[in-house]
């Protein structure tokens, strides 16, 4: 097997074939239109088809279209949140958020931007060894001036799953907003946002086999104040002309997801381990044991003592993610590994992310090289000391 082997789903998901073909017609020059132009037909045609995948992206979570905003992608959704709370938050005089440690760097450094900037205190909750964050952790962390809390589904790193319904109702019952970055669960864990108690809800398409540069933010309430201002699209809330065929496309990856894909991916994440194991190399997992909080596509490990550069350079043939791709040009070691283990662990810990267009040779393939690889890199640690 010679071809490069793409294992870093959790960074973006491929375009789904046929959400390229659901999209390819609104990039011809007949389709050519702005879809808020009310004064021809070729703008109706867009604009409906654009309310069309609204209303399918709010099928797949069990909510009303009109509560769904488009935007570029979770990055964008969690900054219009975070960002569009500072009024609302103020106004009630709760500046207190809590967050954990392990969340993504679109939403951390736009707290980090409400501390410096706009007077926020931000309690950083330190994750379980698992990566995860319970509801406990977030109620003992509560001040009388909470106003809201910020957490993903999911983690990008290491894979593990929140107890957003749990955590939500708590903050419910509290009068508490809760905003939920939810960029790597659309598709892999059920979202039901009418009985999720959630105020606000990041989703990226590209995370969903859907086209990069489209994302869209659930607002169960219209108290956001917008961080963009323009033409006032969107409700006001998102200035600027929507992308027809990103839009169709993220609406069209959403009416395909089928979480039955999750049973083969179980089996391929447990045959990696496995293997390694059977092979006497010794690995550390990062994430939960429980199949309940860990999504079986991201698969975060250690070789004690070996390097992720090392790792990464010898595999080239494999796309393989270490730290968050966004933050990979630096040689950062991962935040998240850092926080629920050591700097030591982030520099040696490699994910592999793998999902729809995966076959089980490619999975079998990559775990006998790897194991060929660590067993020669042990016998040359052995020769060396
Ligand atoms: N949050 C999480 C948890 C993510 O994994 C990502 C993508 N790495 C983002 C936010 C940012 O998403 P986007 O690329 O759509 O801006």
């Amino acid at each position: 097997m010679n071809t490069h082997i793409y294992f870093d789903y959790a960074a973006s998901t491929p375009l789904d074939p046929r959400v390229r073909d659901a999209m390819a017609p609104w990039m011809q020059v007949e389709m050519a239109a702005n879809p808020h132009a009310k004064t021809h037909i070729k703008g109706m045609q867009a604009s409906h088809a654009i309310e069309k995948a609204r209303r399918e992206i709010a099928t797949a979570v069990n909510t009303d279209p009109s509560r769904i905003v488009f935007t570029s992608g979770a990055t964008e959704s969690n900054n219009m949140a975070l960002l569009g709370l500072v009024k609302h938050l103020k106004k009630i005089g709760k500046t207190h958020i809590i967050s954990s440690k392990a969340e993504h760097k679109s939403v951390l450094n736009v707290l980090k931007h409400l501390e410096d900037e706009h007077g926020f205190e931000v309690t950083y909750l330190h994750p379980l060894t698992c990566g995860g964050v319970e509801a406990d952790m977030i109620t003992s962390a509560l001040r009388h001036n909470t106003g809201l809390v910020s957490l993903q589904a999911i983690n990008n790193e290491v894979g593990v799953i929140n107890p957003t319904v749990e955590i939500g109702s708590a903050l419910q019952e509290r009068g508490i907003l809760f905003h939920v970055d939810a960029a790597q669960a659309l598709g892999k864990m059920a979202i039901d946002l009418s009985h999720t108690p959630v105020d606000f809800m990041s989703f990226s398409s590209h995370k969903a086999y859907g086209p990069q540069g489209i994302g869209a933010l659930y607002c169960k309430d219209n108290i956001l104040t917008p961080i963009m201002f323009g033409g006032g699209q969107e409700k006001g809330l998102r200035s600027g002309t929507l992308p027809t065929a990103l839009c169709v496309g993220f609406g069209h990856a959403c009416t395909l997801i089928d979480r039955g894909e999750n049973s083969r991916f179980y089996s391929w994440r447990n045959q990696i381990i496995e293997h390694l194991r059977a092979a006497n190399i010794h690995i550390e997992i990062f994430g939960a044991t429980e199949t309940q909080w860990q999504i079986p596509q991201i698969l975060n490990m250690r070789i004690p003592d070996i390097d992720n550069e090392t790792l990464l350079s010898c595999l080239h043939q494999f796309s393989l993610g270490a730290g968050s791709a966004c933050s990979s040009k630096n040689t950062q070691a991962s935040h998240v590994i850092t926080a629920l283990a050591s700097e030591k662990a982030a520099r040696e810990a490699i994910r592999i992310s793998f999902g729809r267009f995966t076959t089980e040779n490619e999975i079998n393939y990559f775990t006998q090289q790897f194991i060929h690889l660590i067993r020669d890199i042990h016998d040359q640690q052995r020769k060396a000391s």
